[in-house]
């Protein structure tokens, strides 16, 4: 179904799209051409602006490359002690007032673009993958280039079951066996962890701290299809803020909308992994 919705949307950006448009930088500087008289041009639908919108024809991996921000330098990290307990910490943000915000991409199965890794490598965005184990094994190759490209595997279960309210040894099986594949496949145990759907009880931070995931992540951000949706009426990435996105079909159009997000909320992408210390535990 959503490789179908992703040609469907295609077609549909090569058809609205007017060969003078000038891309998806100057969505609202044409009203004055749009008035002026064309009494022999068929009317075409003309949806409202779409997030991401090619000139011509399908987007290449230059396309994106030429519409990522000139991002000012990333601020050297000040990293966040987390403080020894018993339970993972649970952050919908990471609490630094530094000016960056961190981009997630979530599971794995379901879909995996193939210019992303080139895209992240290229425009050197930094990524944390919260990948499932079994998504892990049979693509490891895949996230391993994204890895090469500067990307960071951390855990997100074996199943993708949701963990509230289920038993210790239920929970704590699939932490840590996930973290166990992941280390086997990538040579290094996350430290990292996303419950799947963001949920989670007492149990799971728990259960999360004994497999070594000693921060555990919700966000402060979606990203699908292109569109950035805020959890607040702002309509601003804040200092800290995590932005989800998963292994979708239209991954690369929602990496360059969190780009532009974080862009024109005066931040830059920032690796989440500089920005948590566990004390070398
Ligand atoms: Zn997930």
């Amino acid at each position: 179904m959503l490789p179908l919705l992703a040609v469907l949307t295609l077609n549909a950006c090569d058809k609205a799209d007017p060969p003078t448009f000038a891309g998806p930088a100057t969505p609202s500087a044409s009203p004055s051409d749009m008035a002026s008289p064309t009494p022999s041009v068929t009317p075409s639908p003309t949806p409202s602006p779409k997030p991401v919108v090619s000139p011509k024809g399908p987007k290449t991996l230059d396309w994106y490359m030429s519409q990522v921000p000139h991002f000012p330098d990333a601020p050297e990290p000040k990293r966040v002690h987390v403080t020894e307990s018993s339970s993972s910490v649970f952050w919908f943000r990471v609490p630094t007032e530094q000016k960056v915000a961190f981009i997630t991409i979530d599971d794995g199965a379901l879909s995996r673009p193939s210019m992303v890794p080139e895209f992240i490598r290229q425009a050197g965005i930094p990524v944390t993958m919260f990948l499932n184990s079994p998504a892990a094994t049979r693509y490891t190759d895949y996230f391993k280039a994204i890895e090469d490209a500067g990307g960071v595997v951390e855990n997100h279960t074996i199943t993708h079951t949701s963990l509230k309210g289920k038993s210790y040894d239920f929970q704590k099986h699939e932490i840590c066996g996930s973290a166990d594949k992941l280390e086997q496949l990538f040579g290094k145990r996350p430290t990292l962890f996303r419950p799947p759907f963001g949920e989670r009880d007492k149990t799971t931070l728990r259960a999360a701290q004994d497999c070594g995931m000693h921060a555990s992540f919700y966000w402060t951000q979606t990203v699908d299809k292109g569109i950035v949706r805020y959890q607040t009426a702002q309509k601003v990435v804040k200092p800290g803020d995590v932005l989800l996105m998963h292994f979708r079909p239209a991954l690369m159009d929602d990496l360059l909308a969190a780009l532009k997000a974080i862009y024109r909320s005066g931040l830059t992408p920032a690796l989440l992994e500089d920005y948590v210390d566990f004390d070398a535990r």
